[in-house]
């Protein structure tokens, strides 16, 4: 399936997929398929059509250039403009506006806070003008993921958290997720491996005060997912069209897995 991990394009798929684009492509690719099938070559139209809406759900669109024009096209329809905006679905973030779909709670700690009790911990330390991991920890930690991606413990951790009564493994069309339940939010699989994986590697005293709190500023250290070792990539909350869910904050950097197609890591904003 190597092939099809090429062809994909996290830019325009994923939670990036533009509704736009992909509506306009799929119009494009019944025009051409009809065209070939009038022209008496009903067998090349059907593959013209497996073709093209293979690409199309892989890489968001088979038009060059789209993203330039559908959305004006788009616009000019006299139809419901919600009709292309996935707003109030769960968001692959884990379905709260801004949020990074983590295992903590938003009200934790602050990411300071913890930043501070991991350097006093010995979890991370400055090296120049860096920040960097405990040898260490990084070993625990990833052995932790190691096991955590094979095994069949990552719901049973998860619940084992403060905080977490119930948790549970779903599988949507977006991807691989844990359900914790009681907070309706949906944790993609890897953010939920790297967490999990960080509050074990974790030092007693520091397991107990700030765990899941400080499993969410850890993951800025993956360079690879948790869960298929792909290498991550840079990405940003900002949809393929410029169009942004949330016009009052500005996109945020991010680190996607294009194998997952899910969303491992959101950069925090650079202090204004
Ligand atoms: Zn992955």
């Amino acid at each position: 399936m190597d092939v099809v991990g090429h062809l994909r394009n996290p830019d325009y798929t994923g939670e990036r997929r533009c509704m736009p684009c992909t509506v306009v492509n799929v119009a494009v690719v019944a025009l051409v398929t009809a065209g070939l099938a009038a022209v008496g070559r009903p067998f090349v139209a059907g593959g013209a059509a497996l073709a093209g809406l293979a690409l199309v759900a892989l890489r968001g669109y088979v038009v060059p250039y789209t993203p330039q024009f559908a959305p004006r096209i788009v616009a000019a329809l006299p139809v419901p403009d919600a009709w292309f905006h996935r707003d109030g679905a769960v968001s692959p973030d884990g379905g709260q506006p801004g949020g990074d779909g983590s295992l903590a709670d938003a009200n934790e700690l602050s990411g300071e806070a913890v930043l501070r009790r991991l350097g006093e911990a010995g979890v991370i330390r400055e090296d120049g003008d860096r920040i960097v991991l405990d040898e260490e920890f990084e070993r625990l930690w990833h052995g932790g993921m190691d096991q955590l991606r094979t095994g069949s413990e990552l719901v049973a951790a998860v619940e084992s958290f403060p905080g977490i009564e119930a948790a549970e493994a779903v599988e949507t069309d977006d991807g691989r997720w844990i359900d914790v339940q009681g907070q309706s939010r949906l944790v993609p699989r890897p953010v939920a491996v790297a967490e999990a994986a960080a509050v074990w590697a974790m030092p007693d005293g520091v397991r107990d005060e700030v765990a899941l709190a400080a499993a969410r500023p850890l993951r800025q250290f993956l360079e690879e997912c948790p869960v298929c070792e792909t290498p991550l990539e840079a990405s940003s909350t900002a949809s393929c069209c410029g169009g942004h869910r949330n016009p009052r904050q500005t996109p945020q950097e991010t680190l996607v897995c294009p194998e997952c197609q899910q969303r491992v890591v959101t950069l925090p904003r650079p202090q204004s």
